[in-house]
Parts: C-alpha cells; structure tokens; sequence
C-alpha cells in the first residue's frame, strides 16, 4: 500500500509543477489509476482475511472429522471414529494398520508384513467383547 501512497503523493508534487494542459490530463489519469489500485489492494486484502478465516474453520471441521477414540486392550490398538463407521476395530500397535485374526483363532496379528502378534486375546471380536462399551 505504501507504493501507491508514494504514487499519489509524487503525482500531487507533479501536479504543482504542471505547467501545460496535457501534463494535467495525465497527472489525473496516473491519479486515477492510483486511486484504482488503492481500492483494488483494499478488496484483495479483504478477501484475502475471508479466505484466511474459512481455511482455519475448514482445518477446524477436517481436524475434528479425522479425529479417532483409541484404546488399547489385549495388545491390541482399537479405533473408533468416521473411518470405521463409529464401530471399534483392531489396528497393530506398531505400524497402526489394520489388525487380522490368526487362521487358528488363538491370536491377532498385523495385517501387514510388520511381525506384531498378540496371543492375550484369541480375536479381535474376542478382545471387543472383553472390552466393553
Ligand atoms: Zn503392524
């Protein structure tokens, strides 16, 4: 904003100085487009303060949307949230992926390569019921 100021400012010490018609016609026109750009910075910097204050509110909501209840029980790392449709469901503890019953039933382990493993509870719907609400 200080260049346009300085625009203006150097157009009024011009303007004194002025001795022909023309010199005034064009004084005024680089005085109007001052005045132009003054306004114009004015509503960006207005818009630009809206934007700055719907971005936080759309970080606020996207914070809160993301947002998980986690609990650790039998080893086991549950998350409860939008992602898993307000139902618990069983991550490892580890790499935070989801989490699989062994296929003889007497553990749980990580669904990815990781190598956690946890025989406390002898699956993850097992572990939910020990859990409580
Ligand atoms: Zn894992």
């Amino acid at each position: 904003m200080g260049a346009i100021k300085d625009i203006v400012d150097l157009t009024k010490d011009l303007k004194a100085r002025a001795k022909e018609r023309r010199d005034m016609d064009v004084i005024h026109k680089i005085q109007s487009l001052a005045f132009t750009l003054q306004s114009q910075h004015a509503d960006i910097i207005e818009r630009d303060v809206r934007l700055m204050e719907e971005n936080a509110a759309l970080k606020r909501q996207l914070e809160e949307s993301n947002t998980e209840e986690i609990r650790i029980h039998c080893g086991i790392e549950f998350r409860r949230g939008k992602r898993t449709g307000g139902q618990w469901f069983g991550f490892c503890p580890q790499c935070h992926l989801p989490a699989a019953d062994w296929p003889n039933g007497k553990g749980v382990g990580c669904s990815s390569s990781c190598d956690w493993s946890s025989s406390e509870a002898g699956s993850i719907a097992e572990a939910i019921r020990r859990m409580g609400p």
